[in-house]
């Protein structure tokens, strides 16, 4: 069984925020800014891929919940919402989990992205792939 797995089974103690019949929402214990949370299906799935409608609702209604409580509790006014899929996106317990980050301004998280100037014909054959 997967650590999530066991923390939603309650073998393992957490600091659960949230939790109704379907997500469990609790602190990540490596705590990458003051407040970070973890939001987890309850049925175990291995990724953004594996989510079913359903669970997919419920995952972004209780990250709503979850920052909200942030916000009233931390005064968080800022956050990032993260999930890595794959082990190439950083993916390491293999069970779904979106990443609540609250950002403080003087915090140790960069999301840095190489910006590049947009090529239409790149972007034309890329779409036209999507859309075929
Ligand atoms: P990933 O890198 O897969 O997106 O994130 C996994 C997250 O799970 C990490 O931020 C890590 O700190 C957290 N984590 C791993 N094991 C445990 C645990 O036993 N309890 C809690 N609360 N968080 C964990
Ligand atoms: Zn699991």
């Amino acid at each position: 069984m997967c650590v999530f797995c066991k923390i939603i089974n309650k073998e393992i103690p957490s600091y659960t925020l949230y939790e109704n019949d379907y997500v469990f929402c609790f602190l990540d214990i490596s705590q990458a800014t003051k407040g970070h949370t973890l939001v987890v299906p309850k049925k175990h799935v291995q990724n953004i891929f594996e989510l079913d409608e359903i669970e997919a609702a419920e995952i972004m209604k209780a990250t709503v919940l979850v920052s909200n409580i942030l916000k009233e509790k931390l005064h968080v006014e800022n956050i990032n919402l993260l999930n890595n899929s794959g082990v190439l996106a950083g993916q390491t317990v293999m069970h779904f989990h979106l990443h609540v980050l609250p950002r403080y301004g003087n915090d140790e998280i960069d999301f840095h992205q190489v910006e590049h100037e947009p090529n239409f014909e790149d972007l034309d054959k890329l779409y036209a792939i999507l859309k075929a």
